[in-house]
């Protein structure tokens, strides 16, 4: 669907003209890295990646968006109008954008992995320890099975995420292409981070609820790991292919 062109002039430079939602970090960065199709009618084929300055002309910073979590993120959208870049702007070869990209979220969906399993071991350290200060029908919450079920859930989960994102981090350090570990990595912590969170807030009860727990924020965190470097249906069409292209 990417509608940003980028425009080779006689000189070699380019003209870029289009804008890109949700940036990460928009504002701050001190470079970006652009895709913008260079020629249309290769589809994929047609993208390149550019290496942008924060201070190239053209280069517009949209408003900053107001996220329901990772508010500690600065998030905008970017705007190039009439952006233009030398010809040494170009990132690799001209046509190769969308494969640099494949590959960088191969990392980014690792990494998101790695954020979500981060954010169930926080949710299940306030949950049990809160569990065992708060009391009962005279005894500690944790004492109900009620109770310790969850925890013994989000334990399971928590070392099934650490388990297949070292294995996808392992794979990518060797360099080999890492595209189903990394989406089923980051899918499997993604969905069932959001689930620990739930349970973390349900066994904090109503103070789960307030702001002062902390654990509703988790949740809100964690949701843009569902989102983010491919959304999870992204992530099962990613994975579904891969399966059926397996011998
Ligand atoms: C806080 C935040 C930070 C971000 N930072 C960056 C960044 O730094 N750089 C960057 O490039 N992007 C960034 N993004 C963008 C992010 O990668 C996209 O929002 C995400 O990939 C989803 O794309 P979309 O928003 O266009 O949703 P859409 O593609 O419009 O999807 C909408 C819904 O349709 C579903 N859907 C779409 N296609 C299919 C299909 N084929 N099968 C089944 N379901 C489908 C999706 O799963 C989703 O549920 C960021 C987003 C957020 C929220």
């Amino acid at each position: 669907g990417m509608r940003t062109r980028a425009k080779k002039q006689a000189d070699g430079s380019y003209v870029v003209k289009g804008s890109k939602a949700w940036i990460t970090n928009a504002g701050i960065a001190d470079y970006y890295v652009v895709m913008a199709i260079t020629d249309p009618d290769k589809g994929a084929k047609g993208i390149s990646a550019f290496l942008v300055d924060a201070g190239t002309p053209g280069l517009i910073v949209d408003k900053e968006e107001d996220k329901m979590g990772m508010r500690s993120s600065d998030t905008h959208g970017l705007t190039f109008d009439d952006m233009k870049l030398p010809a040494d702007a170009l990132l690799g070869e001209e046509g190769k954008g969308f494969v640099y990209a494949m590959e960088g979220l191969d990392g980014g969906r690792i990494s998101c992995a790695a954020i979500s399993t981060g954010i169930a071991e926080h949710a299940m350290q306030i949950a049990k320890e809160y569990s065992l200060q708060c009391t009962a029908f005279g005894k500690p919450i944790a004492k109900f099975q009620g109770v310790s079920f969850k925890l013994a859930n989000m334990s399971m989960y928590i070392d099934a995420m650490n388990l297949m994102l070292y294995d996808a981090a392992a794979l990518k350090a060797t360099g080999a292409r890492c595209s189903k570990l990394a989406a089923e990595a980051k899918l499997l912590a993604s969905t069932h981070t959001t689930q620990i969170c739930l349970d973390a807030i349900q066994i904090l009860g109503g103070n789960g609820y307030s702001k002062e727990y902390n654990v509703e924020r988790l949740l809100r965190d964690n949701k843009l790991m569902e989102i983010g470097e491919g959304t999870n249906e992204i992530l099962r069409v990613i994975i579904g292919s891969a399966v059926l292209a397996e011998k």
